[in-house]
């Protein structure tokens, strides 16, 4: 279990070992926290014979299969995009019948949110009634997204953030090499983002990126070549520039009403790359000619 997870998972496991969880759950936090690890292994717990002191046993034959990724009553609903009211019926058929292992039954809902209206209100009658034995774990990041008759009728549970301290620690574990301490701070409440940043061939590593924006400031490099540098992972820089910018302005007090509005700036041109049809290299291209212009005033 993730550590800054562990909290949560103890308090869930000590409640179902007396009996007092909540048959409908919604887990929710931003992207990147380890939601989808957490679910599995709550749900591995809850269809464990043998559990012990909130821990799965690792060894019955629920154990196993839940290892195997065939657990007959471990149910999964997951879509790329929206999660079809047929989706959530097949699901409520499932859980219908009895346990085929005689122990719980579990749903689980990735992405809740990507409910239409029609799989959310099919699925609410099963959050009011519940098949015996049965557990419903709604998984989110977006859950404001969520109709509020769903959102009633399930126990909210709130995924913590990890701290910098916190994601630092863990990275260590993962990542040998070291790591630019602002590339931390830039993932810091991501982790899992953090470490696939890390295991991806970079196309613009974050020393690169620095490189280029301290070429930028000292006039060596022109706005228009970094921007067709960078051009095919736009929206990823505009959010590091948007980081980097907001450090800056916490670092140079003299210069912050500047960087401030150049922190706003790549603010709103984050935003605008997400419009369709927008040409990202020119918004990318203006805010870098913007910070080039800094220190020559
Ligand atoms: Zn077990």
């Amino acid at each position: 279990m993730y550590p800054w997870l562990q909290t949560t998972y103890n308090q869930l496991a000590t409640r179902k070992q007396e009996n007092k969880l909540h048959h409908a759950l919604l887990l929710q936090g931003p992207s990147g926290i380890g939601k989808t690890e957490f679910v599995k292994q709550l749900a591995t717990l809850l269809l464990c014979a043998k559990s012990v002191n909130g821990q799965s046993c690792g060894q019955c034959q629920s154990c196993l299969l839940q290892k195997a990724g065939n657990h007959p009553d471990n149910h999964e609903v997951m879509s790329e995009k929206q999660i079809g009211v047929d989706q959530i019926r097949d699901a409520i058929k499932k859980l219908s019948g009895s346990a085929q292992l005689s122990g719980a039954k579990v749903l689980i809902i990735h992405a809740a949110h990507s409910m239409t209206e029609s799989s959310a209100n099919a699925l609410l009658k099963t959050l009011e009634e519940p098949t015996a034995n049965t557990y419903l774990l709604l998984v989110t990041n977006k859950a404001e997204r969520l109709l509020p008759t769903i959102i009633s009728r399930c126990e909210r549970i709130a995924m913590p953030v990890p701290t910098f301290a916190q994601t630092s620690a863990w990275l260590i574990k993962q990542w040998p090499e070291p790591v630019d301490e602002e590339f931390i701070h830039l993932y810091a409440n991501s982790p899992l983002s953090l470490l696939n940043e890390l295991q991806q061939e970079q196309s613009v590593p974050y020393a690169d990126f620095k490189r280029g924006l301290e070429g930028l400031m000292t006039q060596q490099i022109n706005p228009s070549k970094l921007a067709n540098d960078w051009q095919t992972q736009v929206e990823k820089l505009l959010k590091w520039l948007q980081f980097w910018l907001h450090l800056q302005v916490k670092k140079s007090p003299q210069l912050s009403p500047q960087l401030w509005q150049l922190h706003q700036e790549a603010i709103q041109a984050v935003k605008r790359v997400r419009n369709p049809g927008v040409n990202k290299v020119l918004v990318l291209n203006q805010l870098l000619t913007d910070i080039s212009l800094l220190k020559s005033h």
